[in-house]
């Protein structure tokens, strides 16, 4: 038997956004010690950390004075220095995901043929190396930045020959372009011994003004056959990479019956924030389970659930404002959950709100009410 001393375990925690907050929560809950590095102080993570550290994600001395003070480090974004995370690495110190694993996934290009080259179903893709290779596949079809891309930027849709003079510039690929029937996530937890728990799949619906996943329901309405097989490739996915926390694999299901994997999320992610409320071990509570070397918990997920992403209301900016609040709150198993960001920005993500119910169809009827009532404006209008 081993015994565990307080704090059980240093955590720190490169971000301090609203992933960064709900991991931060957790750990704080079971007992961690929480430092957060962001280039804001005060961020959300910051509220709830023990510890902020001021300063950029690239900054060498900050990262230094987060690892080094830190038993284990983890990122709440992928956009981290992984150069000197290798350093730290080299030297003994933890960092989870690794940095080898992270840099695989940070190019969207390399992340893709890594799994096409084990076998992984991916839509057929090429890398972009002169105007002539965009028309390799035909139109419309997506281009993508390899770098750097989150939420819809750095996707291009090129619909015709003429959208070329817009296309983006830089490193990037395209993609064939995907007749979907409906895009799929799943969670996969990984520890360090290579214990994997799978989450039930999830289907995300995107905001298609700005091609950010708004609505998750759990769990997916989908066979028992895509079921399987989805599950199946998301944990040949994690073992590929060698992953180790909590991963998302998001997923295209096609209008032919195909699963693609469409990319890998090294971190908790949008599609897994229902867990809070629905399973037995939320999403957070598991990526610190799984960075800290301790045992897994149960996935089961013991009520259907739906997420909606409250985005920043277009025409507004400045300190929030949030209305819809008592109205929402008065539907049974409605939970509000704000970022307590500073500012709000149009489609901004400041908070979500998760709705349980026994039944899925019910809970999605009170999350599409919930989501009209529920607005989140700033005292500037824009
Ligand atoms: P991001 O990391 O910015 O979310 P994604 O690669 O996930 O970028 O693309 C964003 C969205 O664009 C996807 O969720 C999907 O709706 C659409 N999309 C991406 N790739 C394709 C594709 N090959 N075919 C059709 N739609 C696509």
């Amino acid at each position: 038997m081993k015994n565990f001393s307080y704090p059980l375990t240093k955590i720190g925690i490169v971000g301090g956004g609203q992933l960064g907050k709900m991991m931060a929560q957790e750990a704080k809950k079971m007992g961690f010690y929480v430092t957060v590095l962001d280039p804001t102080s005060e961020s959300p993570a910051g509220q709830v950390a023990d510890r902020e550290i001021v300063g950029d994600f690239y900054n060498e001395k900050k990262l230094k004075e987060l690892i080094e003070s830190s038993d284990v480090t983890t990122y709440d974004l992928e956009n981290v220095d992984t150069k000197v995370f290798k350093e730290f690495k080299n030297r003994g110190y933890k960092i989870f995901p690794s940095p080898e694993t992270l840099e695989t996934i940070q190019d969207k290009y390399v992340q893709k043929k890594t799994l096409a080259e084990k076998g992984i179903p991916v839509p057929d893709f090429k890398k972009v190396e002169s105007e002539e290779d965009l028309k390799s596949f035909g139109f419309p079809v997506v281009q993508k930045a390899r770098k750097g891309g989150y939420d819809g930027r750095g996707v291009f849709v090129l619909k015709s020959e003429e959208y070329i003079s817009n296309a983006i510039d830089g490193e990037t690929f395209i993609e064939k372009f995907v007749n979907l029937e409906k895009e799929l996530a799943v969670l996969v937890a990984r520890n360090i011994k290579g214990e994997v728990k799978i989450y039930p799949v999830v289907e995300m619906v995107f905001d298609e003004r700005v091609n950010i996943c708004d609505t998750v329901v759990s769990p997916a309405r989908i066979d028992e056959k895509i079921d399987e097989t989805a599950k199946k490739i998301a944990i040949e996915t994690v073992e590929i990479l060698n992953g180790v926390g909590i991963f998302a694999i998001e997923m295209f299901l096609t209008k032919d019956g195909e699963i693609l994997v469409n990319e890998v999320a090294p971190r908790p992610h949008n599609s897994g924030h229902h867990t809070i409320e629905a399973c037995l071990t939320s999403q957070f509570e598991q990526h610190i389970r799984a960075i800290a070397s301790l045992p897994l918990g149960s996935t089961e997920q013991i009520i259907p659930a739906v997420m909606i992403n409250i985005l920043g209301e277009p025409g507004y900016k400045g300190k929030p404002v949030i209305e819809g609040l008592d109205e929402i709150l008065s539907i049974p198993g409605v939970s509000f959950h704000l970022y307590c960001k500073k500012e709000t920005k149009p489609f901004r993500k400041m908070g979500h709100i998760t709705v349980v119910d026994k039944n899925l169809k019910s809970a999605i009827e009170k999350a599409n009410k919930a989501k009209k009532a529920i607005k989140i404006k700033g005292e500037e209008k824009i």
